[in-house]
């Protein structure tokens, strides 16, 4: 009981843990069936496991749909912000203290967002024992207006080399790559001819032997638009409908898109804005393709920002149509959209969800964290002792000019 009243958040921290095994996520799920991919897994870099409770916690952030994002910052911002200000501490705190405790949870939740987008960081890697090519359909470069500043074809290859990636398609907005340009050297994946057009209220990525098309003859109505999926398959090329355009603008006009030809749709994208693609829609989707015999794919969209994939595709030799892809995707990612995924409830069911999604390597990790902070704050202090969490934690309870020695744990 003594332990419960002197650390809450760590014995809190290990229930979660042991009561989130029972019910776990697998780490992997087939987009299509729902299942777990026996033939698919994450490799985890020994880096990334070692410190699980912040690679989870970044991939977690770099998950979330923008609606859920916005609620759950909101949410955790206000929380957070109260705790500090109204936590108790040893001595009595002038207003001006209580505004800077304040302040410190939000400012470190705002640079964990930060490190998601930007920190380079140890990153899963998608290995298969099955055959095939794992491969992205649909990336941007600098080339597009968008695009990460330096975000090179380099860096991106490099990017999806790392997640285990063989080949990408590079669909940079409305500017064909053709592959015919001199590449670094160093680039050990294949970087594949495609565009991303923009048109009457829809994106289309086209791939293979692509070439400019007149833009403005696909504005201005969707009887217009849909026609250049006859156009990109004239250059021999394929076209997949983008999320999250489709979903948006034309939920009701996917059956005129399969008649003018589209060859497929994207059915997992990570882009926050696609990450909140309903499940239900998901599901109505792969029927719609599967009895077309339609391409389903998954789309990382990178456009340099974020460090990790939501899917990979597996695509197999010779296979055409509905059969072409296996996708496997993040579980924390395909619930973004689910029925009754409340996104005011966001702050509580993003790390439910993430705690359900851990490996049993990564659970490991998180408890030797917390057992290793538990004994860190439980050893006793002698007088006078300058280092430790416990002291910086305490000394930030005061004002900086008194100095209390012999001051009991708060
Ligand atoms: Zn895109």
């Amino acid at each position: 009981m003594n332990l419960l009243r002197r650390h809450p958040i760590a014995i809190a921290l290990v229930v979660l843990l042991l009561a989130t095994a029972i019910h776990p996520l697998s780490p992997l799920v087939d987009a299509v069936t729902g299942s777990t991919p026996g033939d698919a897994d994450l490799d985890r870099p020994i880096l990334y496991v070692m410190f699980a409770p912040l690679s989870n916690t970044l991939d977690a952030l770099t998950f979330f749909s923008q609606v859920r994002a916005e609620w759950a910052l909101a949410v955790w911002i206000l929380a957070l912000g109260a705790w500090g200000a109204l936590r108790r501490a040893a001595t009595p705190l002038t207003w001006q203290r209580r505004v800077v405790r304040a302040l410190i949870g939000p400012g470190v939740l705002l640079l964990l967002g930060l490190a998601a987008v930007v920190l380079p960081r140890p990153v899963p890697r998608l290995v298969t024992d099955g055959v095939g090519t794992v491969i992205d359909y649909h990336a941007h470069t600098n080339a597009s207006h968008d695009g990460r500043p330096g975000w090179t074809l380099a860096k991106l290859a490099a990017w999806h080399e790392r997640q285990g990636f063989a080949a990408t398609y590079v669909t940079d907005h409305n500017i064909v790559y053709d592959g015919s340009l001199p590449l670094p050297e160093g680039i050990t994946i294949s970087l594949l001819p495609g565009v991303e057009w923009s048109v009457y209220r829809q994106h289309v990525v086209a791939i293979g032997p692509v070439e400019a098309v007149p833009r403005d003859s696909f504005g201005e109505s969707t009887a217009r638009m849909v026609r250049i999926f006859a156009a990109v398959e004239r250059q021999g090329a394929l076209s997949i409908a983008s999320l999250p355009e489709y979903w948006r603008n034309h939920r009701d006009d996917l059956g005129a898109f399969v008649v003018a030809g589209v060859d497929g749709f994207e059915i997992v994208n990570c882009a926050p804005k696609a990450l909140g693609f309903p499940s239900d829609l998901r599901h109505d989707v792969i029927a719609l393709a599967g009895s077309h015999d339609l391409m389903v794919v998954g789309a990382s969209d990178n456009h340099g920002w974020g460090q990790v994939t939501c899917v990979w595709n597996l695509s197999l030799p010779g296979a055409q149509g509905f059969r072409t892809n296996r996708v496997f995707a993040r579980p924390l990612a395909l619930v973004q959209g689910d029925r009754g995924g409340w996104p005011w409830a966001a702050a509580i069911t993003q790390p439910w969800f993430m705690l359900r999604s851990l490996s049993w390597s990564e659970r490991a990790s998180w408890l030797t964290w917390v057992v290793i902070i538990l004994l860190y704050r439980a050893m006793p202090r002698r007088e006078g002792q300058a280092a430790g969490l416990g002291i910086l934690a305490r000394s930030l309870g005061r004002s900086r000019k008194t100095s209390v020695p012999n001051e009991t744990p708060t």
